[in-house]
Order: C-alpha cells, then structure tokens, then sequence
C-alpha cells in the first residue's frame, strides 16, 4: 500500500494503542509509547505505525511526504471536549470587578456575566460570529487541537441566536480543518425574564426547543449548566431526559461551585460526561465510576475564577473514573483557546502526571464526545489527526509551560499549520 505521508524516526511516538475506549486508573498510564518510532498515512487514514522501517508493503515514493521525527515528540491530535466556542464580545470589564473578590455569582445575580455575552451573542451577525470563532479555531489548530465541542448557550430564551449558535459552528465544522461537535446547551442561565418562574423557561426547552434542534440535526449532545441559582436538580433532569428522548447524549455541568448532586445525577442518566465538578461528592464520584460517566476537568477555570478550589482529580482517578481534560473556553470564566496550558495547569495544580494528561486530551478526550472508534490514538484504520511537537518528550512539554511546542498538525492525512519559526 502507498503510503502518502511518513513521519520517520520519531523520538517520542506516543500512540495511545490500547481498547478504544475511556482509559481509567493505571491505564491512564498507560500511553504506548514508541522511541524511533514510525507512521505512515495514506489519505486521511493511518496505515502503519511502528519502530524503526516501514514493512515491505508500505510503498514510498517520490510523491510520499517525509517528515523527520528526529527530537520530536508525537501525539494524536489533541480534543477540546468543553468548550463555548461561538459567542459574541469579550468580558475584560469584569477584571477590576474579579480583583476585588465579586464573585462569578454575583457578579451573574448583578446582570453582567454571562448575560453581557448574550447580549453581544444576540447582537452579533452570522458572520460576525463565525468570524470571531474561526479566529479562535485557528488559534486551537495552532496548539494542536484538531477536534472541538462547542456548546450553544449564549440565546438562552433567544431561540434564534441559539439556532445561530449551532448553525456558526456547523458552517465552521465544513470550513475549517478542525472537526466540531455541537451541544445544545439553552440550559445555560435562567433568563431575567423568568426569575421568578424558572419552570415556565424549562418547559419551553423541553417542548419548543429540544425538538426542533433535533429535528435540524443540529447538536449530538445537550448540556444544562445545573448550579444553584441556575438550574436545580430536578429542572435538570427534565430536561435532559427529554434531550434523550430526542436522540442526543447528555452532558452536565456538575457540582462546579455548590455540591447539588450534579455527579450523582449524571450517574443516574447515564450522561456521557459530568464536567467541572469541583464540589462534587464522595458518594457522587463513586456513582459516576460506576456507571462509566467521564469526568471532564476544567482546570483552567478554577484557576480564572481564583477561588483556590479545583476538582479532586486524583481522588477522581483513584475512583476509577475515567478523566478528560478541557479549555472549557469561553469569554467569562476561562478566556483561552491554549489547551497546552491547561494540560500544565492539570499537572502542575491538580497533580496528574504527564501520561494522565496526554491520555485525557486524546482517547479520552474523544470517548467524551463518543468518537473514540474514530480519533484519539494513532493505530492503524483510525483517521490520520497528528501532532508533531518540537519536544523531546512529553514531560517537556508540560513542564516547559505557557508556551506552543507545536512544530506541525496534520488533519485527516494533511499538514494543516507549521510552525513558521
Ligand atoms: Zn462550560
């Protein structure tokens, strides 16, 4: 077979080989590493992988691409499972307010957070919106991440500009080399306007507005951001059930500042993944393990919001939850698009090592978003999404922090960004 692109003598091929499935425990670990390693792509599919020479019936010619691995450490792309790509604006404003110690509570019961980025959201074109999130997928690609999850959220009771949210990111998925996966996540705020009756928005997500995304085909999971002053327990559930009704995976942003119950409710939905968690209980965490729900950890969040407290990850993993790890990028609690430093922040602050780390960006990062068969380990059959780092291992990478180590991505077989330094 012809191989089309070969990446030859790579001193760190880290392949994630193993079940494709989310990696808990010891297989965290576990992250198959190859020293002078060897890949080879045909098309948009890897075809070999392995140390030293290609076999005999990998066929080279002078058409094959060849890419020198020499003081190189290679990854599988990198997944950003949580992120709120598409919005309107920016929240610098709320710096001075963050400074003094206004909380993100307050700062949300006094009108400004997330309700300043609905109204930008709403305000903002089509192509505005698609605009100022193709800057930030640029930037992703540019870290390595070469397949995003983008949630609605900034319409709330706007029907329209959630419907614009999805459309943004769907258009985005066609044009640019980075694949996204939408959520459907209205159920991101209480809108003002029903303050004092939350249960009259939640019924009309539940029967105006799940059915209709669902029937344009336009988000693969549902999302409620279940906190106190948001949306409870109860509401919640309503509505994810009716989003599993509709055919979409669930999600839940869990436990992020009070613990409510959000780990145990998404064991008992069997959601995909639980995200934040950071309050989340004992009994919570042991739920989820049970039933196989991924813990998605946004460390950079905790970091943003400067409360000092983040996810018990270690605690989590001894669990025997399975963990991913992302930006949860968005213009108020953590405006960056750079997982890299995320990946340092989960090492350095919530103590995973390197190998937790890689593993809960790539396999795991994809079980999150139920494309493990398809992306987040570099064996044979699977879509060719690659990073080339220019490190000489991977604890390097998360030691030497806040900087871009990419030398080269490459999307489905082809080199999508170089390093042009
Ligand atoms: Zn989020």
């Amino acid at each position: 077979m012809k191989a089309t692109l070969v990446i030859k003598n790579i001193d760190n091929l880290i392949t994630l080989k193993g079940e494709n499935k989310a990696r808990t425990k010891e297989k965290l670990r576990d992250i198959g590493i190859i020293n002078n390693g060897i890949i080879a792509l045909n098309g948009e599919k890897i075809i070999y992988v392995g140390e030293g020479n290609l076999p005999p019936h990998i066929v080279v010619d002078e058409d094959t691409i060849v890419l020198s691995g020499v003081g190189k450490t290679v990854t599988p792309g990198l997944i950003d499972s949580h992120t709120h790509l598409v919005h309107g604006g920016s929240r610098e404003n709320e710096l001075a307010m963050k400074l003094k110690g206004v909380s993100y509570l307050d700062i949300l019961a006094a009108g400004g957070g997330i309700h300043s980025t609905v109204k930008a959201t709403k305000e903002a074109s089509f192509d505005e919106l698609y605009l100022k999130a193709k800057k930030s997928l640029d930037i992703m690609l540019s870290y390595g991440v070469t397949t995003v999850e983008a949630k609605s959220g900034y319409g709330i009771d706007d029907f329209s500009t959630e419907i614009k949210q999805l459309e943004v990111a769907k258009k985005l998925d066609e044009d640019h080399p980075i694949d996204i996966v939408s959520t459907f996540m209205a159920a991101h705020a209480i809108p003002s306007k029903y303050k004092n009756n939350p249960d009259e928005f939640v019924d009309i997500i539940i029967e105006d507005m799940i059915p209709k995304v669902a029937e344009k085909k336009l988000a693969k999971f549902c999302d409620v951001f279940c906190e106190e002053g948001v949306f409870s327990i109860e509401q919640s559930r309503r509505i994810l059930l009716a989003a599993k009704e509709h055919g979409m995976g669930l999600k839940l942003h869990a436990d992020e500042i009070k613990p409510l119950g959000g780990a145990e409710l998404a064991a008992e939905l069997n959601c995909i993944t639980a995200d934040h968690l950071i309050a989340a209980s004992d009994k919570g965490i042991k739920e989820m393990a049970a039933k196989g729900v991924i813990a998605n950890l946004l460390p950079g969040t905790s970091f943003n919001l400067q409360t000092g407290k983040f996810a018990r990850a270690r605690k989590i993993i001894e669990e025997g939850v399975a963990i991913a790890i992302s930006t949860d990028y968005n213009p108020g609690s953590c405006p960056t698009e750079n997982l890299l430093l995320i990946m340092s922040f989960a090492s350095l602050i919530m103590k995973l090592t390197p190998e937790e780390v890689i593993t809960a960006v790539t396999i795991n990062g994809a079980a999150a978003l139920g494309l493990e068969e398809k992306v987040g380990s570099l064996e044979v059959e699977k879509q060719a999404d690659i990073v080339i780092f220019d490190a000489p291992n991977l604890e390097y990478i998360i030691y030497h922090f806040g900087i871009n180590h990419v030398d080269k991505v490459i999307k489905k077989g082809k080199i999508v960004y170089e390093k042009n330094i």
